[in-house]
């Protein structure tokens, strides 16, 4: 084999997948060559070599070992790549090349092996469609087998259900306009094509029915266009059928309630804002499920909280007897700790790779389902979810075949049980005698040669032979045939020794043969039925999810809310839970709080830093959030009206991750808010406003304010720090002033995270300085300052925010800045005018800090 002839057949598969990393089989590893080793290398965390170390030219090359390939993979594809894989195909010739062929692309939405990839995570494909001014999206996952469609009226919706699905890849339809297809393509890894024949119905609906065999009638043009086309993408990637897609679901986005990225990123429900890590967030604390199939469902039910109040009871239902009832619940989450991943391995299934250990733990899966019904026998709200088909054929045939605890390798035996199969029995029996014969004919030859110590031993080249060592070679008789002299022994064989050999060996050699194909018969057989065994899957993880909630509910000492189609929002002590479950020794301030759009729609509510004014914010939608999943919420007591939609903005200073110019991303959120939020939703708003100048800033925050207030009616809380704001009650009834509670003690400030009605007193900032190490001068003047500011700007203030609240001009500057007295030439003032806060990273302005100490203590001295 030379490198040229070898570099050309890589060269030739490279060229059919240009825009994927090509991994390359050679004996025991993948091997990238050029441009991909250099990408892959640092993904990988592996060494980048090179191939022809001595060329003047040598080829950058990197390579992983091919039993941990699926793990290097997942974290190409992660990361947004498209990975081909050429396999070596055929025996390797004695001369010349091995053949080689790409037997598959992944992706990160057509993923590889399921067991390389995170188990609670969902890996979802989608297609976006449109057809006739409607649109259509389905979402598939290969590694479960679901495939979920949905036909959407307007562009923002498809954003909606991306946002929801967090899907890794995505394909377009034709006539998909081009912003929709920059939206969505932000949200994912990976965009991806297919075929335009794809998109055409007839096509589409024709891939959909090989899949899934019959396709609902009522499915429209446009979603049978979208599954058929992320259906062939998939099976092209995979270069195979996707059996274990059994059916399709369509689905209506309008029963769930709309969260938008921002929103979810704040409230932190599946991911911390900082480190974007599951641990922390929401999902991580309410997950007690026991099973990955469990601990997803729990996942889409956090990215789909409920619209319709009976669903909403129905899970609540379900939850409260859970809770209820301790002992039915610690019987049902034992029973499922017993149970696996069903569909990720039934994925395994269908693709012909399971090994003979996954089929035995989807055996101790299926033994613990009886245990599961046991547990919640007494509970009849819990009926629909009861699985009704418990695929006990499945269980025996599996029961009947596997041994209890097979090997790793499929080929070596020791899979099936002998007992099964007659003609298996015997040659176990056989093999099993031949060694017994074998040790029976060792003791004979020790006997008739006299050499006590002689063995018959066995290796690969020679099979079975008699050992004796040098001291006793004088006995050794002639019919022994001398085979192989080592330093201390020699070796030998014997007609009879071969004729036994054949016996033994040829007999096991036929049971692992044999083995292995009433292996791959059973797993067929299995595979037959994955239908039956993913919808078992789906009733154990809905039920894992629901002891999950009780769970939760019964820890954390967790109440059930009223859900209902008012348009109320009262919360009795609630808590934000990730806060509270962050606390040590200090304990959670509970608070209330209280909106309905008749008599106190906005709360406006101030307080200084650090006092728990985003606390008290993110916990009111959570709880929204958490009541409309069906869960119980952290509280004494809760009425929720149901929120079609929950709205979060926090306010660009305010936001750790975000850089720069970041005014206009505010703006924008806050836009989109006015555009989409319903007299139905809740609108929750952190320091918006406060990426601008004063001014700008208090005027947009108090037109925003004034127009959720009198045109969308919704519920609104606002969190600011303009305590000019708090005037806004004075004009709208329903505008409510609230603070949290601080005081003062031994020059310390204490926050008592308590909600109090009326705003917060401003001279917290002083007294914030003082209490920091500000010079007392400059404390002083800073409170004859603020006198002044407030004996001069109400005034001018006030006829500033009537004129923007009556919709007239807006202010000129001399009525917009208020005349203080001429000020005396100061470098801290004028440093400080210079800079903007956006502008300074963490450590810049520690910097200005010390260095305007310094200004300071200059001055003073
Ligand atoms: P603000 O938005 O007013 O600056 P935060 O809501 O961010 O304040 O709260 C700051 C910190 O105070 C939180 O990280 C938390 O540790 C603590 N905290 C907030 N609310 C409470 C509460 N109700 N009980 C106990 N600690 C709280
Ligand atoms: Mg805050």
């Amino acid at each position: 084999m030379t490198a040229t002839s070898m570099m050309d057949q890589y060269h030739s598969l490279k060229a059919s997948v240009p825009d994927a990393i090509l991994l390359f089989r050679m004996g025991d590893f993948y091997e990238m060559f050029h441009d991909d080793a250099v990408i892959a290398a640092p993904i990988l965390d592996i060494a980048l070599t090179a191939r022809n170390k001595h060329d003047p030219e040598p080829i950058p090359m990197a390579g992983v070992p091919h039993h941990s390939v699926a793990n290097y993979i997942e974290r190409l594809t992660e990361a947004g790549h498209r990975v081909a894989i050429a396999e070596q195909v055929g025996e390797v010739p004695k001369k010349g090349l091995v053949e080689r062929r790409i037997v598959r692309v992944v992706t990160p939405g057509v993923t590889y092996d399921p067991r390389a990839l995170p188990a609670q995570q969902r890996t979802w494909l989608v297609a976006v469609a449109r057809h006739e001014q409607a649109y259509g999206v389905a979402f598939l996952e290969v590694s479960t087998g679901d495939l979920r469609v949905a036909e959407l009226s307007q562009d923002a919706h498809v954003l909606a259900e991306v946002e929801r699905l967090e899907p890794r890849e995505a394909l377009f339809g034709p006539g998909v306009p081009s912003s929709v297809v920059r939206a969505v393509s932000r949200q994912v890894r990976l965009v991806s094509e297919v075929d335009a024949e794809a998109w055409e119905p007839q096509a589409a609906t024709d891939e959909l029915a090989a899949t899934v065999g019959v396709v609902p009638v009522d499915l429209g043009t446009v979603a049978r266009v979208c599954a058929g086309a992320v259906l062939r993408y998939a099976r092209e990637q995979l270069g195979g059928d996707l059996s274990n897609v059994h059916g399709v679901e369509a689905y209506t986005p309008h029963a769930f309630m709309v969260i938008d990225e921002a929103t979810r990123r704040n409230l932190e429900l599946a991911r911390t804002l900082i480190g974007q890590r599951r641990r922390g967030s929401l999902l991580d604390l309410i997950d007690k499920t026991q099973t990955p199939m469990g601990a997803r469902t729990l996942g889409d039910w956090v990215a789909s909280p409920l619209l319709a109040t009976t669903d909403i009871e129905a899970r609540q239902g379900c939850v409260a007897a859970l809770v209820t009832e301790a002992p039915a619940r610690r019987d049902l989450r034992a029973a499922l700790s017993e149970i696996v991943d069903i569909p990720r391995i039934g994925a395994r299934i269908s693709q012909a790779t399971a090994h003979a250990r996954d089929l035995a733990a989807l055996l101790r899966s299926l033994q613990a389902a009886p245990k599961v019904l046991q547990a919640i026998a007494g509970l009849a709200v819990l009926d629909s979810h009861r699985p009704t088909d418990l695929v006990d054929d499945v269980t025996q045939d599996l029961a009947t075949w596997l041994v209890d605890d097979p090997p790793q390798s499929m080929t070596e035996g020791g899979m099936i049980r002998p007992e099964a199969d007659p003609e298996l029995a015997e040659l176990h029996r056989l093999a099993l005698d031949g060694v017994s014969i074998i040790a029976k004919l060792e003791a004979e030859e020790q006997e008739k040669t006299g050499i006590p110590s002689l063995k018959i031993k066995r290796n690969r080249v020679f099979g079975y032979f008699l050992e004796v060592t040098s001291a006793h070679l004088h006995k050794v008789p002639d019919r022994f045939l001398r085979k192989q002299t080592l330093s201390n022994c020699e070796r030998y064989i014997t007609p009879e020794l071969k004729e036994l050999e054949e016996k033994v060996l040829g007999a096991d050699e036929r049971r692992r043969a044999l083995e292995y194909e009433r292996f791959v018969e059973l797993r067929q057989r299995v595979s037959a039925e994955s239908a039956r065994l993913l919808t078992l899957a789906r009733a154990l993880a809905g039920l894992d999810a629901l002891a999950s909630l009780a769970e939760v509910a019964a820890m954390r000492r967790w109440v059930q809310p009223t859900v209902d189609a008012s348009q109320q929002l009262d919360i009795r002590a609630g808590r934000h839970p990730m806060v509270e479950a962050a606390l040590d020794e200090e304990r959670f301030v509970p608070n209330d709080v209280r909106l309905d759009p008749e008599h106190r729609s906005l709360i406006v509510l101030t307080g200084p830093n650090m006092s728990g004014k985003s606390t008290v914010l993110r916990q009111t939608a959570i709880i929204a959030v958490l009541a409309q999943m069906g869960s119980f919420v952290p509280a004494d007591g809760a009425h929720i009206g149901v929120c079609d939609r929950v709205f979060t903005r926090v306010g660009a200073a305010d936001d750790l991750r975000r850089g720069q110019s970041t005014f206009m991303v505010e703006m924008s959120e806050t836009a989109s808010i006015l555009q989409h939020a319903t007299d139905r939703s809740l609108v929750v708003l952190d320091e918006i406003g406060r990426g601008t100048s004063t001014y700008d800033g208090l005027a947009i925050a108090w037109a925003v304010a004034e127009d959720l207030v009198d045109r969308v009616q919704c519920r609104a809380l606002f969190a600011t720090h303009y305590h000019e704001l708090c005037e806004l009650a004075e004009v709208r009834g329903t505008v409510a002033n609230q603070s949290v509670a601080v005081t003062e003690v031994d020059g310390q400030i204490l926050f008592l995270r308590r909600l109090k009605a009326g705003g917060a007193s401003r001279s917290y900032g002083i007294q914030c300085a003082r209490i920091a190490g500000l010079p007392g001068p400059v404390i002083d003047r800073a409170n004859a300052l603020l006198s002044q500011f407030e004996e001069r700007q109400p005034l001018a203030e006030r006829r500033q925010l009537t004129l923007f609240a009556a919709g007239g001009p807006p202010p000129t500057s001399e009525s917009a800045v208020p005349e203080v007295a001429k000020p005396e030439p100061d470098p801290v003032r004028d440093r400080l005018a210079g800079v903007d806060p956006d502008d300074l990273s963490p450590r810049q302005a520690m910097e200005l800090v010390y260095e305007l100490r310094g200004l300071l203590s200059g001055k003073v001295s």
